[in-house]
This record gives structure tokens, sequence and C-alpha cells, in this order.
């Protein structure tokens, strides 16, 4: 049995807008209707990094043929207003260390929605005092208050500011009584 699911069963309630579920993907899902077409990668390629096996990024696309893998970046993919274009990428794009996460993938996805696919980035909060719940993957999250360090210039104290103070601990008493005095007269 095949875990992807059909378009029918992601498709978004309202023509052109995501919710639970992502608009473009399910656009994806009918142009290419064949579960050949439908594997989930974890690509070690990325436009910015270029090889970068330490943060693999998720690509939506055929299955391996040789080295190539014809797929778009599945992120990429669902921005609003994306086209639905695929891309080669081959050797040098380290596509022999791709991992196909298909079936985990579709899995989360159909648990999570667009949380699977955006993260951090598509959360629906539904806020209740210090709390908040992510109505679609059901992340819970607490409102902290943080204490950030915060550098400042002070004023030195009075004794440490005396010029040609030195390490003589006699003299430092001998100055610092004489400053008492002044301060005092
Ligand atoms: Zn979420």
């Amino acid at each position: 049995m095949s875990l992807i699911p059909t378009p029918e069963m992601v498709k978004p309630k309202v023509r052109g807008q995501s919710d639970f579920f992502s608009w473009q993907l399910y656009r994806y899902l009918r142009k290419y209707p064949y579960a050949s077409q439908q594997r989930i990668w974890a690509g070690t390629w990325n436009s910015a990094t270029g090889i970068d096996p330490e943060s693999p990024q998720l690509y939506i696309g055929s299955e391996r043929d040789g080295f190539w893998i014809h797929a778009r970046q599945l992120r990429n993919l669902c921005c609003h207003n994306s086209g639905l274009e695929r891309w080669a990428y081959g050797p040098g794009h380290d596509t022999r260390n791709w991992t196909d996460v298909t079936e985990a993938f579709w899995a989360d996805y159909l648990k999570k929605g667009v949380c699977a696919i955006h993260g951090d980035f598509a959360h629906e909060w539904d806020e209740e005092g210090d709390r908040r719940t992510c109505l679609y993957c059901g992340q819970v999250e607490v409102k902290t208050i943080v204490m950030k360090p915060h550098t400042v210039w002070q004023l030195a104290p009075v004794n440490t500011r005396v010029e040609g103070l030195t390490g003589d601990i006699d003299d430092k008493r001998q100055r610092n009584s004489i400053i008492c005095n002044e301060e005092r007269a």
C-alpha cells in the first residue's frame, strides 16, 4: 500500500488558498500524478550554500535515474504564486547522497499539514493566556520573558580614578586617606 495521498485527500478547502494543506502541493500532485513523480528526497544541496550535508532540504520529484533526479525544492514549490517547474539535479548537486524519505514525509504531512513543509514558519497559533497551540501540528509554546545581557559603561569608583596610583599598598592607603580628608574639608 502506498502512503502517498491522492490529491483529493490533501485538497485545501478554498481554491488557491493553503490551509492545513498546501494549495501548491495539491497542484503538484494533480500535475505529476504518478507515485514515481511524488518521491520526497532529503537533498544535500541547496542554492544558498551548495553541497551541505549538515542541513538537508526536502525536495519533491522523480525517482533517481542514474545520477539524476528531476525535482523541486519543496519549500520553494510551496511559496504562494510559485510555478510548478522542476529542475534536473545531478552529480554536481551530490544527488548520490540524497536520501529517499517519501514514506516518512507523507505520513508527517497528513498529520501536521503545512508545518511538515515550512516548520516554524507555518504554525497557526491559537493563543490563550501565556500559552499557544498550533492548530495544525499541535506544537505548544509558553510565553517566556528572556533577560538579555546588556553592556554599559559605568562611572568608576572614586579611588580608582586617582592618577599615578601604584602598586604599593601603603601608598594607596595614604592617597585614599588624602582623598577622604580633602572630601571632608
Ligand atoms: Zn504547526
